[in-house]
């Protein structure tokens, strides 16, 4: 198998094309910034991309990465109590874990491997396309931080 070496920013613009939208120097910021930093919140990649792009805004952040969720190039998730979060990782049905106490979220792969993975015992006659499951609990560091205001009264 032969693989291209092209530049990684080669390899997105070919993405942002192959996904029927024109290459803007917007486009590429964004979609590297979510690479870099997945699961970030329109106020991040903004954050992330307003020194490359004086000119931004963030309105035109979320019209990028509207343009990106419409043309299946990136992955929209709304946690409770969370804004919308962007990712790349796309159409492998995986799911995410979110920490009840510090908002951390992770990926976690598919359940079962494909969607829909959990299947309702009643669809209304409704063909099922998709799950969307996030796992809720407590990350590590604040699993460690309970446990020791435990110990300490
Ligand atoms: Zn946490
Ligand atoms: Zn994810």
């Amino acid at each position: 198998m032969t693989q291209l070496d092209l530049p990684a920013s080669a390899t997105l613009a070919d993405s942002v094309r192959a996904a029927g939208l024109k290459v803007t120097s917007p486009r590429l910021a964004v979609l590297t910034m979510l690479q870099n930093a997945p699961h970030s919140s329109a106020e991040d990649v903004f954050a992330g991309v307003r020194n490359e792009l004086p000119g931004t805004s963030v309105q035109a952040v979320y019209g990028v990465l509207a343009a990106f969720t419409a043309a299946g190039l990136v992955r929209r998730i709304d946690p409770a109590n969370s804004p919308a979060l962007f990712e790349c990782r796309v159409g492998d049905n995986h799911h995410h874990i979110l920490c009840v106490s510090c908002g951390e979220l992770k990926d976690v792969d598919c359940v079962i491997g494909a969607a829909p993975c959990l299947a309702p015992s009643d669809t209304s006659g409704f063909t099922v396309y998709a799950a969307e499951v996030t796992f809720t609990g407590l990350c590590e560091p604040c699993n460690k931080q309970l446990a020791l205001e435990d110990s300490a009264e």
